[in-house]
């Protein structure tokens, strides 16, 4: 089997553009879990579905076709049912639709084989909630990467305003703390490091130090 590397954490610790340079570094396949969830929340709001639907929401994981398109070096697009749908994917309100499906336990079965698909070799570097503690709780390497909800938020505010959309920062504080606290506190799969899980606060840290930090413990 090949060999796993897990990064979890919290939206906004860093766990994408660290996930991204690692596996370019290692040569290593890249599972974006989050955009999984992501895609089931903006197909369910094309189709209109109702948010507490949760059957219906359900059905939609299971007809929800994803694609990850590396349509040039470093530029991923996510092709939900055939349509390009990466901008629409990043939105903080995309998020929050997301975390509510998330909490739906057979939304979460039916993505399980999926995820676990993106396995192969050399490796695989899989960014997420719960790749280390559900997905791949035997990956031999783990990270959680922390940081305070300010500098997420900030984080989060800097991406966004680079691709052109503007946000509050204090809505996009208190969306992100919310969305933080109903992944930790749902009773499938919640955010927590796995035990076996090294953890990193990335607060004040430069992505670079980071990178090196979780390149240390790969093998060379
Ligand atoms: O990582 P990202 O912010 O894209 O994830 C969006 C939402 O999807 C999270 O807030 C979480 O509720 C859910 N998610 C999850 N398990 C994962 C990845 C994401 O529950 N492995």
């Amino acid at each position: 089997l090949a060999t796993v590397l897990t990064i979890d954490g919290p939206s906004g610790a860093g766990k994408g553009t660290v996930s991204r340079i690692v596996a370019r570094r290692m040569g290593w396949h890249y599972l974006d879990s989050g955009a999984l969830y992501r895609a089931v929340g903006v197909a369910a709001s094309w189709a209109n579905l109702d948010i507490s639907d949760a059957a219906a929401l359900v059905r939609c994981t299971f007809d929800t076709q994803v694609e990850f398109v590396e349509r040039a070096e470093g530029d991923l697009r996510v092709m939900v049912n055939g349509v390009d749908a990466t901008d629409e994917l990043r939105l903080e309100t995309t998020g929050a639709v997301a975390s509510a499906i998330a909490a739906i336990p057979e939304v979460r079965a039916a993505l399980k084989e999926r995820q676990r698909a993106f396995r192969r070799a050399p490796g695989l570097v899989a960014d997420g909630r719960d790749m280390g503690t559900v997905i791949f709780a035997d990956a031999p390497y783990k990270v959680f990467l922390t940081a305070s909800a300010e500098e997420r938020a900030q984080r989060r505010h800097n991406q966004l305003s680079q691709k052109g959309v503007c946000v509050n920062f204090d809505d996009l504080l208190r969306e992100i703390m919310a969305r933080d606290a109903r992944d930790a506190q749902r009773t499938v799969a919640p955010l927590k490091p796995a035990d076996d899980a090294v953890l990193i606060d990335t607060s004040g840290m430069g992505i670079d130090d980071v990178v090196a930090r979780v390149l240390d413990l790969l093998p060379a």
